[in-house]
């Protein structure tokens, strides 16, 4: 069991000081209940969903309950799942009536011969499998609501989200609105990695856009012999810049977590132009939490101690 390291994510955004005390909390919830997992001695694979239900469930964040709108105002969820022991994977996009987008993700990983199922087919493989399967309107918010409302009015989401800390490019974001993918990344303690990452999108996106969170390689990736990632941020720019494979192939390369992470960030930031966020944890159990965007709430349990933070450089430390 001392090996198990387990680290989530609330997603990489302007998040207003309204929204720092709540995703704190959700995230160091959700921490918990995948470590839990761990402590049982379940797999990363079942740890890394725990903690993505417990995310997916809680309003504050953008995935599952809570989760923005498209510019016709409706929801539409992207979620991916990875086993880093046999490098499986199964991912769901544009999904509207699923209560938890990950756990489709999982049927899709462990029961069909696909990778990624979207829409209708995917809803039908929910429906087939038992899932919790929800009218799409008991999925919004008021908050999600308002924050299409005032997209509507002022078309801003991208540039004000994910601008980055660069305050001469960066627009102040509208008050009190809300956007915040969902991750994690075990380590168990058979030493196997396993990712997952679930979101909503980004307020306002087309209807039928799928971005990079069901994407291997660029919203996760969990390799057993390297390490595992999940990403949040711009999913147009994640999706060109590979993140969560990127930041994997610079630690195969040699690099720590922290300076894997850093330079795929700097990388997409000097090649497409988008900010974002990722969590890793390394084959020896070394994790980072990374960030372009002005903060990024996440927490991490290594050895009995919980790790928390939201703001560029803050790490808290608690004994559980
Ligand atoms: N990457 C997500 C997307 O573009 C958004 C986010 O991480 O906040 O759909």
């Amino acid at each position: 069991m001392e090996k198990c390291v387990l680290i989530v994510h609330g997603g990489a955004w302007a998040i207003p000081d309204n929204r720092i005390d709540g995703s704190l909390e959700g995230v160091e919830i959700a921490a918990r209940e995948g470590w839990k997992q761990l402590m049982q001695g379940a797999s990363a694979v079942t740890a890394v969903q725990t903690a993505v239900n417990s995310l997916e469930d809680n309003p504050v964040f953008d995935a599952g309950y809570g989760s923005v709108l498209t510019d016709s105002g409706e929801v539409e969820m992207d979620a991916l799942i990875m086993d880093g022991k046999a490098m499986r994977s199964g991912a769901v996009g544009a999904v509207s009536c699923v209560k938890n987008p990950v756990d489709l993700a999982r049927h899709v990983m462990e029961n069909t011969d696909h990778t990624l199922l979207v829409g209708k087919g995917a809803e039908r493989q929910a429906i087939l499998a038992g899932l919790e399967i929800v009218e799409p309107e008991s999925l919004v918010t008021p908050e999600g609501r308002e924050e299409w409302e005032t997209y509507k009015q002022y078309k801003s989401a991208v540039s004000s989200l994910f601008s980055g800390r660069d305050k001469e490019k960066a627009k102040e974001p509208e008050p009190g609105i809300g956007h915040d993918t969902v991750g994690c990344v075990a380590l168990d303690a058979k030493g196997n990695i396993a990712c997952a990452t679930s979101t909503g999108g980004i307020t306002g996106k087309m209807p039928g856009r799928v971005g990079d969170t069901p994407l291997v390689g660029a919203g996760g990736y969990a390799d057993n012999q390297v390490g595992g990632v999940s990403t949040t941020g711009h999913g147009e720019s994640i999706t060109k810049a590979c993140l969560a494979y990127t930041a994997v192939i610079n630690m195969e390369q040699g690099m720590s977590p922290s300076d894997a992470g850093k330079k795929a960030l700097e990388g997409m930031m000097s090649k497409v132009g988008g900010a974002g966020g990722l969590i890793i944890i390394n084959k020896s159990g070394e994790w980072t939490a990374e960030f372009s965007t002005e903060r990024m709430a996440w927490a991490a349990i290594k050895e009995n101690t919980l790790y928390s933070g939201i703001h560029p450089g803050q790490i808290k430390e608690n004994n559980l």
